[in-house]
């Protein structure tokens, strides 16, 4: 059973799917792995530190792609540069692990099931307890809410901690959190130990507890709706529901230095949190980083990939932040492939047991279909539109 790591081609991603310790563990449990010459070279993994562990370092990527049982990576199969698309390059039967995003690029889908590839899309992975060690949305989201405070740090004009010093005392940075998922969790916790005061809100309410946990105020809204989905996601909420959260919240956003959003509503646009009228309240001076950038954003101000100065409030809407952490955001991610690589082979051999709600759940083609109906509506729809 041969498993490959391809070399990531999308600009600006520096992840890696694999690292020298997990090829090693891998290769101790009898399975052949191969490494795409530099796939490692942007999260500073060398093809020497994988031939130590243990695996062949192939120069061709056509060569990788074509011999592998189960190749890895991280972003979605793309066109290459030679015209050929990475999909192509994967022979019938293969397994293809990676973030998918199936509900946004059905048209790869559509293509991995015509070629007969069982794909599996990491970011369906159920967000169960058994599943936890698989769970790259939380192992990635985590270094993004952790490094979405250094880039507020940095950007804001003060201290973050109160300090008292012979020249004088200074106050607390003031952030607030919207939106207490994984990053925004780790954004609280993150800002609190570089001393911030820190306050945060989720139209999820269970969460309070885990906010005030971490030594965060939460911010209440009482609504009329149900904000909880299947799975523990949040449900896209009313216009009225938006209203009350925008009248409640708008004051906190005045008063903070530094506004961190992360909420997100699957295969949705991300909610508008913040707007317009928000940031003119708001002190100059005051950062905002927008985690949901990529998704839309939740700060209308927000341009994805762009720092904008806005009436004298910089709005930060970072891309992919995981991959500005690279080494333990592959270190991470490998560890997340490795447990479902282990639980898709036994013996050597592929066994795919679609009673298992994990592997039913992320597998989203097998044997020439396309298994989860959401993604099958989204194909049709590209199809109709086209
Ligand atoms: P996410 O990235 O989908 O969304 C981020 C946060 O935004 C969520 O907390 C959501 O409630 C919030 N949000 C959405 N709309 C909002 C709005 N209008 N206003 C304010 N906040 C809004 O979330 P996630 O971090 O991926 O977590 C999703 C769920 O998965 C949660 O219930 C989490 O507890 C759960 N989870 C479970 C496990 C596990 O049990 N192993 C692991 C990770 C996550």
């Amino acid at each position: 059973m041969r498993i490959a790591v391809a070399k990531e081609i999308e600009v600006g991603e520096r992840r890696v799917a694999l690292v020298p310790d997990t090829v090693a563990r891998l290769v101790k449990q009898g399975l052949e792995v191969s490494v795409e010459a530099g796939a490692g070279e942007r999260s500073f993994f060398s093809d020497a530190a994988y031939e130590v562990a243990g695996a062949k370092i192939i120069a061709d990527p056509a060569t990788l792609w074509g011999e592998a049982d189960v190749l890895l990576k991280v972003g979605v199969p793309q066109e290459r540069e030679d015209g050929r698309s990475e999909v192509d390059l994967l022979r019938e039967g293969a397994v293809l692990i990676t973030f998918l995003n199936p509900l946004g690029q059905p048209a790869v889908v559509q293509r991995l099931a015509e070629r007969r590839v069982t794909a599996f899309a990491i970011e369906m992975i159920p967000r169960t307890t058994r599943a936890q060690s698989m769970d790259a949305l939380s192992s990635q989201a985590s270094i993004a809410g952790y490094k979405a405070v250094l880039i507020a740090a940095a950007a804001l004009p003060k201290y973050f901690p109160m300090l008292t010093t012979a020249a004088g005392t200074i106050a607390p940075a003031k952030v607030f959190v919207m939106g207490a998922g994984v990053a925004g969790l780790q954004a609280i916790a993150t800002a609190r130990r570089l001393g911030a005061v820190v306050e945060a809100f989720d139209i999820r309410p269970a969460v309070k507890e885990e906010v005030q946990s971490l030594g965060a105020k939460f911010v209440e809204v009482q609504l009329k709706e149900e904000t909880v989905a299947a799975g523990g996601y949040a449900k896209e909420i009313s216009e009225v529901s938006k209203q009350r959260t925008q009248e409640v919240v708008a004051e906190h956003v005045k008063q903070a230095d530094v506004v961190i959003t992360t909420a997100l509503v699957p295969g949705r646009k991300a909610p508008i949190l913040v707007t317009e009228d928000m940031v003119a309240q708001m002190k100059p001076g005051s950062v905002i980083v927008d985690l949901a950038a990529e998704q839309g954003g939740n700060c209308a101000c927000t341009e994805p990939g762009k720092d904008v100065l806005w009436n004298g409030v910089t709005i930060i809407g970072p891309i992919n932040l995981p991959a500005s952490m690279p080494i333990h955001a592959s270190q991470l991610y490998a560890k997340n492939l490795a447990t479902l690589v282990q639980l898709l082979i036994k013996d050597s051999a592929l066994q795919l047991n679609f009673e298992d709600d994990i592997i039913s759940s992320a597998c989203i083609t097998h044997a020439g279909e396309v298994r989860n109906q959401r993604v099958q509506e989204a194909i049709a729809q590209v199809g109709t539109t086209v």
